[in-house]
């Protein structure tokens, strides 16, 4: 499955928060092997309409999507040139799918800042130039030995990658990310793939802030135009820490006593869902109420693969309605009278939230 990785400078509150995401029992209960290495932890993905079709069908079970976090020790200024835990920092991140960087916001006396002081903007900086600085050792590499390539076989595409890679050179020289900076400067990230760069993951940042600070609205907008695209999650890492170890009803109580509704650590696994570009459809019988994930923009009969390779060979036909529709009606039978169940081919796109049976041919 797909995987964020969570960097940070030290003492920022990554263990604080990884050890929240995979102790999670709301999270992460029905997952046994949650921790499949120290580093490693597989969560659900939060999805309150599983709950609300399990009612319905009054299904024995209710089975989330999931999506891998990684804790990625390490970084301090000078990784990219080996210092702290420097290359096998940046082997670790080089598998994983989105970068989720964790900034402190959090004052306290007692936990030491590597750089001195609290400064969201430098620690960012500080982060970015470290991938930065590694992308453009991975570009000066390979470039001599991709133009050699291009040049000597007249080769059309691969001119288009080298195009592409001097592009990125010089706007990482700029001390821009790829992420940030690729689509306005006109670079395709598909020519630069096999190069398997840091900053042209998908990244979203985590703020970890004073529960005094949770609902500055001021302070947060600052902090996310600082990272703009990207997402920005704000939390108290110290406060979800403790928040998991609550029964459900106490827990949203303390919340809402903080002016928020939903945990830090389900925005995060939901939010870094998106990140990944995954969606999900479901399915819902008495078996079970089930999320299944997809990529966006995924057809119909790629969805039926995820369940079973046989249903995407043998796709015929999805029987579909939405789930607000599946809901308005109440039951199957009464969307179906109301004509809101859709027959679909083999051309149609999944919209998220999709509940679907298929037929297909085995
Ligand atoms: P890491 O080095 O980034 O993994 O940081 P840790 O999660 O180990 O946290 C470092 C120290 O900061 C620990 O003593 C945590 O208890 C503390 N800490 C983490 N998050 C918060 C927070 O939101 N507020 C405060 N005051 N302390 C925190």
């Amino acid at each position: 499955s797909l995987s964020i990785g969570i960097v940070g400078l030290p003492n920022v509150g990554k263990s604080t928060l990884f050890n929240a995401l995979t102790k999670n029992d709301a999270l992460a209960a029905n997952y046994p092997f949650a921790t499949i290495e120290p580093n490693v932890g597989v969560v659900g993905v939060p999805d309150q309409r599983l709950t609300v079709l399990a009612e319905l069908f009054d299904s024995q079970k209710i089975i989330p999507a999931t999506m891998e976090f990684l804790d990625i020790a390490g970084i301090v200024k000078g990784a990219s040139e080996g210092q702290g835990l420097g290359n096998k920092f940046l082997a670790n991140i080089r598998e994983t799918n989105a970068i989720c960087q964790v900034i402190r916001a959090f004052e306290d006396p007692d936990v030491t800042h590597v750089d001195g002081d609290v400064a969201p903007s430098r620690d960012i900086e500080t982060i970015n130039t470290e991938l930065i600085l590694a992308d453009l050792q991975t570009i000066e590499k390979a470039l001599p030995r991709l133009d050699k390539e291009a040049r000597t076989k007249k080769d059309k595409e691969k001119l288009a990658v080298v195009d592409a890679v001097n592009a990125a050179q010089k706007l990482l020289d700029g001390g821009v990310t790829l992420f940030a900076g690729a689509e306005a400067a006109g670079i395709d990230l598909t020519l630069l793939r096999e190069l398997h760069l840091l900053t042209a993951k998908p990244f979203l940042y985590v703020f970890n802030l004073d529960e005094s600070e949770l609902t500055d609205e001021a302070l947060r907008a600052r902090l996310r135009d600082l990272v703009a695209p990207a997402e920005a999650i704000f939390l108290d890492a110290k406060i979800e820490a403790e928040l998991i170890e609550l029964p459900d009803d106490e827990a949203l109580e303390l919340l809402q006593g903080m002016g928020q509704d939903e945990s830090g650590l389900s925005q995060l696994v939901r939010v870094g869902f998106d990140t990944l570009g995954l969606q999900t459809y479901l399915t819902a019988g008495p078996k079970e109420s089930r999320a299944w994930t997809i990529r966006k923009g995924a057809t119909a009969p790629e969805a039926a693969g995820v369940i079973h390779t046989d249903f995407q060979r043998g796709f015929i036909k999805a029987e579909i309605v939405s789930f607000d529709d599946l809901t308005t009606a109440g039951s199957m039978a009464a969307a179906r009278t109301a004509g809101k169940v859709r027959m679909e081919g083999k051309d149609y796109v999944m919209q998220d939230g999709d509940v679907v049976e298929f037929r297909f041919n085995v």
